[in-house]
Parts: C-alpha cells; structure tokens; sequence
C-alpha cells in the first residue's frame, strides 16, 4: 500500500500539471481515492484547497495560522467529502491519513531541515506504521544510511496520535551511544520540528532507564565519601568535589555521564535498596523510579537486558521494572539473541557460596544459632568445592572461548544435589531464626536465590550446560535453557502487541529465517510477521572496491607461513591505501602478533592495536588522520569512522561463529553437518561480515576499499559473500586497490595529515 502511495502522488503531480492547476508553492498533505488537499504558505498563513481527481476541478477550502494538526486533518476530510463533485465514494480511513500524514513529513517538512527525502527511508516508515497497526512483529533491516532511527521515532508518534495510543512507546538499545543520540538528538530534533509544524501540541518526552547500578545511591555516596573526606591528593579532592556535587544534587543521578572510575561507580551505585535505609524517604533515585514507572513520558528508553529483566520479573509475580508500555521497538536487534542468552541463563560460580559464607559468619557472631549455621556453612563449602572438582575431573568437549562441557556424571549429579539441599536448609534456618534482623533476611534471600539455580541445574535435561573459566581458577556453571525460542515466543511476541526489530543486519540476502529461529519469531503465525530489506542508498558501485586476492594460505595462526602472508598482504595494502585502514581480526592472539610483525615494518603510519576494551586506540586512530589500526570483533560494529581516516577495510579472516556449547546443541538438532553449515555457520558468519563490511562507507561522500584477506572469500564462499554484500567492484590484483584509492581521494589525503 505505502509503495503504491507514492506512485500515486507523483502521478497526482502530473496530472494536476498536464491540467494546468499545479502550483510549484504548494505541498500535497492528503490524498484519499478521489480528491487531494494541497497546503500553500502565504507568508501570514496556510492556505488550502483540494482537487477534484475526477474532475480535476480545483476549490478553495479555508486558510488557518497554523498548519493542520490531527483536528485539522478531520475538519479538512469533511470538508472534501462536502465539496466532492465526483460522487466517486470518499474513503480516508485513520490508516490511510496516518500514512499520509507520514509521506508528508518526509516529503515536504523534513527536506526544510536538510534531512533530504531518501525513498527507501521514507518506505520503511509506511512499512513501520502498516506493522504497529496491524500489530505486528516488523522485522526491518536498514542498511547503514537508510536512516532507520528517524523512520521509525516518525512512524511511532504518528501512529500515537491516529490511534490514541496513551501507552509509551519503548526502545531498547544495545548501546548508550545510541540512547544517548535518540535522547540528545533524535527525539529533540524531531519533537521541534512537529511543534514548529502544529503536528504534535506538547514537547516529546523520555525516560532513559538503566540498570540500578548505574544509578548514583544517596547512601552509599554518603558513606563513601566520608570514607575519603581526609584524603590529600589532587585527584582525591577532585573526587570528593564530583561526590559533593552528586550527593547536593548539583548533578545527574546517571553514573554514566560522570567522570568517575569503574571502582568509584561500584561502591556508590544502587546496590540492595533497602526499606530501613534512613535516606528512603528523600532518596533520589526511589523518586525517579516512581516518576519514570508512571509511565507519562512519551518514550521510554532502556537497554535490551532491562528490558528482558522486566518481562522476567514479571513473569516471576515480582516488581515490574518499567511502566506498561505500547509499541515495543528494539534497534541494534542484531544483539537481542546475545541479550536473550544472558538473562535467560543460569550461571553459578564457585565464589559465590564463599561469600555468603563471609557474610553468615558476621551474622551469627554471639548469636544462640551460631554453632548450627556455622556446621552447616562448612558442609556447604565442602559440597561447593567437591561439586567443582567434579565437573573438572568429568568435563568433555573443550571449546575455544574458555568452557567445557558438562557431563552429567553421577558423582557430579549427587554433588550438585548435596549442595542444593544443604542450601535450603541455610536458607530456612535464617529464615525462621529471627525475621526482625535484616542480615539474616538478606542472607536467607541469597541463599534461596541460589538453591533455585541449583535446583534448575539438577534439571540438566531441559538445558544446554558448560563450565566456564572467568579467571584462572575462577569459574562458573553455566546453563541456557534449550528452548529458548519457545520463552521467548511466549514472553514477547505472543503478546499481541506491536514489535518492531530494526538493525543494519537482520538476514542475509533478505532471508530472515537464522534471525527468526534464534529469537522464536519463527513460531508465530506467518500472517504475524512482516520483513522488510532496505539497501543502503550508498553508491558503492562507483565508491568502494572488493579485494579478494586468490593466493592466501588456508587460514592457520598456528603455521609461521599463514602469518607471515598475513603480515606481508597487510603491508601492501597498507602502502596501498597510504595508512586510513581498519584491519578487523578474529583472535587477539593473531592480532598481537601481527602488530609486533607489522610495527617493525611500518615507520611511516601510525599503527595501533584495540585489545579489549581500549577505546583510546579508536581515539588515537581518528586522531592520526592516517593511521592503521588492527582490532577485534568490538571494532566490527557500533564505531562510527566517516570520512577518509576510514578508506581501506581489512578483513583478515572470515568471521565464523566461534564454537561452544550452543551451537554444538545446535548441531545436533540437524541431520548432517553440511545443513548444520548452511543454516547456522555460513549465515552466521555472512552476517557478522556485513556487520563488519558497514563500517567501511559511513557517508555519502565516503570511498573505501574492502579486502578479504582469507582464501575461503575467492574460493568456497565467494558466491554467498558477493550476495550477501552491497554490489560493488571486485579485484583480485592488489596494484587496483592503489589505482582505486589514487582515483577516489583528494591530493590533501596522501599528505602526513589529512
Ligand atoms: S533508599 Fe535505597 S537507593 Fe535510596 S539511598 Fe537508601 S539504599 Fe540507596
């Protein structure tokens, strides 16, 4: 229908013009089968008239201050219907001026503020809106570009304001670099420019939500800082004036924003609130709960994991932590399935019981129950330890990220199950020894929050298990359960309401099904879903080049030869594209040593290597202005690089699912390896590439060379990476990458700094 919509409006312009009644001043705001009201400013005032499309026979309607908001709209329709001459019957339903109402946005309001109409963007909104009402769950796939965030934030307050939806709306995020743009940019940009335009009365309004630790607690900044009150060094004095500032509420609750150490922020977060906490009834943060969970904000904006925390405790019979909401938008979607593992997943480790047990020893300290917990609080440490030799001693498979698999043994069963008996009985001893005294409350919830993981795991059948490594003797028992795709259809897009899941990679090639079957989308009805694929409108047929040399060695790190043609190939391209590369890795260990190699050779770039977590690589990178920087995964997704500093991509190896315990599960629910490759290996790493491939041509502007640096992109997967990628010219010769880049970039790019 929206596709249609607009063809339709183009044909209207030509038939008005061939009529002699096109006005070049006038914008087409609604279209209904048989007439169209036009819009004309006139300096003091917005004028209107319709056209008869029968007849196309013109008539003056009425002029107003404003531009016509949602009354406006109504009183204009009956007006039409009034005046129509072609007795044609007069259809405008809400959807219908909703979409128009949309269309003109994007065609006539949006280019007076230099967001220019891009038709694939403007199709993804309709797309959206059709999805939100007919309640659906919209996958929808934009390529970088397409503008996916104002598409579906315009489509969202429409469909608000046709169908008088009180509800917020909810987004969730993976990143708070995307909360923080929908929050300082998006929402402001766009709630000023549809007041400027009398299309929505009030400002829009949010609510970013966050885990509580990410919250500042009264408290806890109290004790903290009188903890370091006495402390004489610069830096401590500049602390205590950040921790005055934050305890006066001279600044924000929110953690994130303060320049404070990772170690600061855990001992003054929001920890176990309490009801007997002296602060509570001035505490800030319970204030702004209350505020946020009245739900009157217009979007209410919060990450994947709280938001699938909220569907649990719910679900639990416990808290809700955010308000009921409407429309449920997830962007950056690619990361729900991820999200979904954790906090579906049980995880136990060995430590944890260590600690309770620290706890319950100052608890019982000259209390009558003291001989009693403390016998007991040794059996359970016992238990824990013998549980954890057992599951080392039994493990199977070892798999690349650090776990193993968990065999089931009967000794490890009757641990587990020892240790879980011994739990409850700790829980219910400090649960029936004295409910008034608050350590004893909180230590029985603890321990009852772990017997209710231990008592899941004895239930190893219904879930996927693994030991993980966390340190070096650090380390959990992990457990998924198997159908997570069944809790998930069942906890999210059963609900009957609309879902909207939007994100740069969602398929590969338009082909959703890896997506849905991860997420349990795949379980609804057919007529449920909708997916839509928007291309980026880049041009990387005359802006960007493929590289895929023919003669690399089977990728093998372990083999000196496949390094050293690793290193030699980088360095080509490297002088090839004059420093401005991004050269993505799949193991730091390879990246490490590659950067050692490379960092002997390479006097005349600046070379940088991102371990984990080091962002100031990334900083230094754009800094340089010609730079080379390897990196891992992290820099694969969600770095923002325009421009030049970015115009050699290297993908070092083929980015293949890494294997562990889930995909082996998965494994075993196919018949033969080769389906197992086709539906979940090779989708999985195609979709991983394109992740990666995005971040090389940011802008319209932006020239970037791609080069696949593993034999498998000539030879086995060339066809599936060629389809799954943006059309664009591919070599095999590395001299046209230098004649591209030479072609492509301005003389001020082959200076030291751009
Ligand atoms: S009520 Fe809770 S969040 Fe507030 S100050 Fe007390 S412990 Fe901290």
């Amino acid at each position: 229908m929206s596709e249609e919509w607009i063809v339709c409006r183009a044909d209207i312009r030509n038939k008005m013009h061939e009529a002699g009644i096109f006005r070049q001043d006038e914008k087409i705001v609604l279209t209904t089968k048989g007439c169209v009201l036009l819009e004309h400013f006139t300096g003091k005032a917005y004028s209107y008239r319709m056209v008869d499309l029968h007849t196309l026979k013109a008539k003056r309607l009425f002029s107003r201050p404003t531009p016509l908001n949602e009354a406006g709209y109504r009183r204009a329709i009956e007006k039409m219907a009034a005046q129509s001459e072609s007795g044609m019957p007069f259809v405008q339903d809400v959807s219908s001026r909703a979409s128009g109402l949309l269309a003109h946005i994007f065609y006539d309001i949006l280019p007076e503020y230099g967001l220019v109409l891009r038709e694939n963007q403007l199709s993804l909104s309709l797309a959206m809106l059709d999805a939100m009402e007919k309640e659906k769950v919209a996958l929808c796939e934009a390529e970088v570009g397409t503008g996916k965030t104002h598409a579906y934030l315009m489509a969202a307050v429409i469909y608000r304001l046709f169908h008088g939806e009180g509800q917020p709306v909810l987004i969730s995020t993976s990143t708070i670099a995307l909360q923080k743009a929908l929050t300082e940019e998006y929402i402001p940009q766009i709630s000023e420019i549809l007041l400027e335009h009398r299309i929505i009365e009030e400002p829009l309004t949010f609510a970013v939500r966050k885990g509580k630790n990410h919250y500042a607690c009264d408290s806890r900044v109290k004790t903290y800082l009188s903890s370091i009150s006495h402390n004489n060094r610069p830096e401590d004095r500049k602390l205590i004036e950040i921790l005055t500032a934050l305890f006066v509420g001279a600044v924000s609750l929110d953690l994130d924003g303060l320049p404070l150490t990772d170690y600061v922020k855990e001992r003054i977060c929001v920890e176990n609130c309490r009801n007997t906490c002296g602060f509570s009834s001035v505490c800030r943060y319970r204030t702004f709960l209350r505020r946020s969970n009245q739900g009157k904000a217009d979007f209410q904006i919060a990450n994947h994991n709280l938001v699938l925390a909220d569907i649990l405790s719910r679900k639990g019979g416990r808290n809700r932590l955010l308000p009921e909401h409407g429309i449920l938008i997830f962007d950056e979607a690619h990361k729900l399935p991820e999200a979904a593992r954790q906090m579906y997943g049980i995880s136990f480790e060995n430590v944890e019981l260590e600690r309770v047990a620290a706890s319950i020893i100052r608890a019982v300290a000259g209390r009558p129950e003291k001989r009693g917990a403390l016998s007991l609080c040794e059996e359970m440490l016992e238990l824990n330890t013998a549980l954890f030799e057992n599951l080392k001693k039994f493990a199977g498979v070892r798999y690349d990220n650090n776990s193993m698999e968990v065999i089931f043994t009967p000794s490890v069963l009757l641990s587990l199950k020892a240790l879980s008996a011994v739990v409850k009985s700790l829980s219910v001893l400090f649960y029936t020894a004295d409910r008034r005294n608050t350590a004893y409350r909180r230590i029985s919830g603890r321990l009852e929050q772990k017997q209710e993981n231990l008592a899941v795991l004895c239930d190893y059948e219904d879930f996927i298990c693994w030991l993980e490594y966390t340190g070096v003797t650090a380390c959990r028992l992990c457990a998924l359960p198997k159908n997570l795709d069944f809790l998930l259809h069942e906890d999210l897009w059963n609900r009957g309401k609309p879902y909207l899941l939007t994100s740069a990679t969602l398929s590969v090639g338009g082909d959703f099904s890896r997506y849905m079957h991860q997420t349990g989308i795949d379980l609804l009805n057919q007529k449920q879903i909708l997916t839509v694929s928007k291309a980026s409108p880049f041009d990387y047929w005359n802006h960007a080049l493929l590289y895929l040399p023919e003669d690399m060695p089977f990728p093998n790190t372990r083999k000196t030869a496949y390094r050293k043609a690793v290193a030699d190939r980088l360095e080509g391209l490297i002088r090839q594209s004059h420093g401005h590369t991004l050269a993505l890795f799949t193991s730091y260990r390879m990246m490490e040593m590659i950067y050692q190699e490379l960092s002997e050779r390479i006097k005349d770039f600046p070379l940088f290597s991102m371990g984990k977590g080091r962002l100031e690589a990334i900083r230094e990178f754009r800094k340089s202005g010609n730079g080379v920087l390897l990196a891992s995964d992290s820099a694969g997704e969600g770095i923002d690089l325009a421009g030049d500093i970015l115009s050699s991509l290297v993908v070092v190896k083929l980015p293949f699912p890494v294997p562990d315990p889930v995909l082996e599960y998965e494994k075993s629910l196919h018949e033969d390896f080769h389906e197992y490759l086709a539906e979940v290996i090779v989708p999985g790493m195609l979709m991983k590439l394109r992740q990666w491939i995005g971040r090389g041509i940011r802008r319209e502007t932006d020239t970037c060379v791609f080069s696949i640096l593993d034999c498998r992109g000539s030879g086995r997967y060339k066809n599936d990476i060629l389809a799954a990628l943006p059309d664009m010219p591919v070599t095999e010769k590395i001299e046209d990458v230098g004649i591209f880049i030479r072609g492509s970039k301005p003389e001020s790019y082959f200076g030291d700094k751009e």
